[in-house]
Parts: C-alpha cells; structure tokens; sequence
C-alpha cells in the first residue's frame, strides 16, 4: 500500500490514511475519552482545528463528512473500479439507531444514497409503522459501501477490506442500537457465522463491544416473502425495548402494522 503523501488525489491519500489508522486502533476520527455527554455526539482531532470551538454533534458531522470523502476515494478492494457511486451512507449524527444494511443495489450506486430503491422505501415503513422513527431520525448506512455487480454476495474480502468506514461510522454517531438487515449485516457485525434465523429479535452485544445489535430480515427478502414481516414485526419490539420507545400503535392508534 503506498504511503499517504505518495498519493497524488488528495482524498485518497485521506482514505488510505483513515484505513491505516483505523486498523491500528487508533483514528484521528474517535472521539476522545473526555468528550462522553449525551446526544451522540464526537470530537474528532482530525478535524477539531478546522471546527474550532464548533459544538461536538458538529465535530461528528464534520467527521462524518470526512469518513464519506474518503469513501468516495477508496480503492481498497476492486468494488471501487466497478461502481458508479459509492454509498457511505447518511443520517444525523446524533442518531440513537444505526440501520446496517448489506450494500447499495442499483438504485443506490446510481443516486449515491442508501435504501433509496423500493427496498428503501420499505424501510422507511418499518422505520415508520414499526418504530415510530423517520428516516430523518437514523444513520443509515451499509457493510459495503460499493455496490457489488448483479447485487451478488460480498466477498469475505471485501467486507474485510470495508469494514474499517463502518466502524468508523459507528465510533462517530455512538448510537445505542445497530439494527442489522440481513444475515451478511448480522454477521459481520456480530463476528458470526450463525444463520440469521438465529441471531435475530434479540439484543445481542458485539464481541469488541460497542453498541449492541438487533438483527431482522432485509427489506429486499421481505418484498420477496410478504409472509416474513409478521417476524420482522416482532424483531422490532426488540428495538422498541431497547431504546425504551413506545410502540407506534400506542402513540397514533394506527393499526396498520410495520410494512404493507
Ligand atoms: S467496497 Fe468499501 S473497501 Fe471496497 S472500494 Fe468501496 S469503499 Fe473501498
């Protein structure tokens, strides 16, 4: 791998370095011990001298930024010769829930936005009906940030290869929950091998720590088996738990379910 200041696109040389840093442990984006508080919010020494005084939800959006930047450049694996954008994923950076997906399909890797094709707007009914959550409310993001061609599985080394832009995503918004889409979700985020029917509808912690994982089904599988959701439904009362969230029925009196 060439060294940073080798790399004649600057935004490259970011990527290279974020990747660099994030595999020894220790990135310019983390935040520090001293920051805590509440609200998700991060300081990031990589770009505290640009925000100067900035507030801390701003220094994590501004670390946000910087992670998508470099998203944007990375070659890491040979998913970045192939796509048309790369997807690093968005959301606020306060958000108390990280929806993780798989990776970005072809409406995705045209527009650069997760979850935007009708796997998306499914979501954004699970988000709503289920959880009683906008999308404005949650980062929303993906393992692979490359659209793998024909939407084929992730290969075990590009998910290795990406895994360090997620981390990095979750070290910066703190959520209290991952909500994980799909078995390649859950397993990357849970470090298992386990089939999905095993790991989801239960809060689960991760092996190195950090925000727990609730694992359901992906809203692609769901549009192709209706008969699921009444299992993602349930999943979701897991999530509701967790954060302490009414469900949305209670609230609205709507009926009507998660998903139709
Ligand atoms: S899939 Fe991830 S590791 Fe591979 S090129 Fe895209 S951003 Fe980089």
């Amino acid at each position: 791998m060439p060294a940073p200041s080798a790399d004649p696109d600057p935004r490259l040389a970011l990527a290279e370095l974020l990747g660099q840093l994030a595999r020894a442990g220790a990135s310019p984006l983390a935040r520090p011990a001293s920051a805590g508080g509440d609200g998700g919010a991060a300081t990031a020494a990589g770009t505290a001298a640009a925000t100067g005084d900035a507030a801390p939800a701003d220094d994590a959006a501004a670390a946000l930024a910087a992670v998508a930047a470099g998203v944007a450049a990375c070659r890491r694996c040979p998913l970045g010769a192939l796509r048309t954008h790369a997807v690093p994923g968005e959301g606020p950076a306060t958000a108390r829930l990280m929806v993780v997906g798989e990776g970005p399909g072809a409406v995705e890797d045209r527009e650069g936005r997760p979850f935007v094709g009708p796997a998306g707007q499914l979501l954004d009914r699970i988000l709503e009906r289920g959880l009683g959550l906008s999308r404005r409310e949650v980062f929303v993001a993906n393992v692979l940030k490359c659209r793998p061609p024909g939407n084929r599985d992730p290969e075990p080394e590009e998910r290795d290869a990406c895994a360090p832009w997620l981390e990095e995503q979750i070290r910066l918004v703190r959520p209290e929950l991952l909500l994980a889409l799909g078995r390649h979700a859950a397993q990357t985020l849970l470090g298992s091998t386990a089939p999905l029917g095993a790991l989801r509808g239960r809060v689960l912690e991760r092996p190195g720590g950090g925000p727990p994982v609730v694992a359901t089904y992906h809203p692609a599988y769901l549009l192709r088996n209706p008969a699921a959701k009444a299992a993602c439904w349930a999943d979701l009362q897991a999530v509701l738990r967790h954060l302490g969230l009414r469900p949305p029925v209670e609230r609205t009196g709507n009926r009507s379910g998660p998903t139709r």
